[in-house]
């Protein structure tokens, strides 16, 4: 397994349940992801319900997810490991053409539901405009992306995951058909690549061209002022205009995050944009301190739908360019990866 991101840690945990040796690389093991990765700025919005498809590779793998991520957390509950978890999720609209959507979904999907006239004029005054509508999804919601890597490395490591600070530095096949990690030690009958923008760069001297281009999000973390804290009583995270309000403990909220194509370092001006909602901060927001603010890099497939889930060679499987939803796709994308060895 090449890269500890969400991703890396899901697929060696479910591997190592399911019986299989693993053996898991990453430099970073044992210290912060670098400024490179995603999974630990991600803001863990899980959206599987609120998808606007109904079918397709996409809806599957959301759903599966969905359902693989409620057992997770209470395994791991099981073991003593808390996956900070808070239910439900509020999508906006902004236009009436996404309101339209909206109906639509709700008339689909019954845990789905859309807010009434008199609902949508008590948050009126906290929420940014234009609203014209809103989308409840009770069952999406928003999980604690470092939090949860802890719990799967640490209930990966107690079940026998091998932990191997390293930087790989290729992949060659063995004589024995197996393959050779280059910087690390042993050969192995399979080897999974989740190693964010990095995987590109492993595969192309295999011959596989898989490009990936960085997408970089910004976010901020800030206190409410006392008073100001009614948005911590929303029936969840809200999304409004592809940004989301996260509520957190101890009177704070998470925003984010920017949407910065092809860049490796945030645009301040991107972050002010951020902070102001393009204009529409309620006063509230406007009124809250910034804590912090992060930036982590999203990697996302050129000329391919995300994720890259593929085996390329025999042993040789892709699960990278999650873009905007590897925390959500982490658990179906450990069940694909099983599935691919299990069938051999
Ligand atoms: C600001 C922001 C907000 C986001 N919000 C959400 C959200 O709300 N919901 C959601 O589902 N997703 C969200 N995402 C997307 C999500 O973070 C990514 O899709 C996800 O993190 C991808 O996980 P990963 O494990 O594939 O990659 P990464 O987390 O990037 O991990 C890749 C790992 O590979 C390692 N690596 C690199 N090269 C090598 C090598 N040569 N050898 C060994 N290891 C190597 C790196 O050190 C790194 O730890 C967000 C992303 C950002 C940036």
């Amino acid at each position: 397994m090449i890269g500890a991101g969400v991703v890396g840690f899901s697929v060696a945990w479910h591997l190592q349940r399911s019986g299989h040796q693993v053996a898991l690389y990453d430099p970073q093991l044992g210290q912060a992801q670098g400024a490179d990765a995603g999974s630990s700025a991600a803001l863990g919005l899980l959206m599987a319900r609120v998808f606007r498809r109904s079918s397709g590779r996409g809806w599957r793998l959301r759903q599966q997810s969905h359902a693989l991520w409620r057992q997770w957390r209470e395994e791991l509950q099981q073991r003593g490991h808390v996956l900070p978890f808070r239910p439900g999720l509020l999508q906006l609209a902004t236009t009436a053409a996404e309101q339209e959507a909206q109906a639509q979904l709700a008339e689909q999907r019954q845990d789905l539901r859309l807010l009434d006239p008199a609902e949508l004029e008590t948050l009126r005054p906290l929420i940014p405009q234009p609203s014209l509508g809103g989308l409840l999804s009770p069952e999406d919601g928003q999980l604690d992306p470092i939090p949860a890597m802890r719990a799967l490395q640490e209930d990966g490591a107690r079940l026998g995951v091998q932990l191997n600070a390293t930087a790989v530095r290729g992949l060659e096949r063995s004589g024995s058909g197996q393959w050779r990690v280059v910087g690390g030690q042993g050969s192995y009958d399979w080897v999974v690549l989740s190693a964010g923008l990095s995987s590109s760069a492993l595969l192309e001297p295999l011959g596989h061209e898989r490009p990936q281009h960085p997408v970089l999000g910004q976010a901020l973390e800030l206190q409410l002022a006392d008073g100001d804290q009614a948005p911590l009583n929303w029936p969840g995270s809200l999304s409004w205009s592809g940004i989301n309000l996260v509520p957190r403990p101890q009177g704070r909220l998470w925003l984010g995050a920017t949407v910065e194509i092809d860049q490796r370092q945030g645009q301040p001006e991107q972050l002010l944009a951020l902070r102001e909602l393009d204009g529409q901060a309620p006063a509230w927001l406007q009124r809250a301190t910034v804590l912090r603010q992060w930036q982590g890099l999203r990697a996302r497939p050129l000329g391919r739908p995300a994720p890259l889930l593929e085996q390329l060679e025999p042993g040789l499987l892709l699960a990278s360019g999650h873009y905007r939803n590897g925390v959500l796709l982490a658990p179906a994308t450990a069940a694909w990866v099983a599935e691919q060895i299990e069938q051999g």
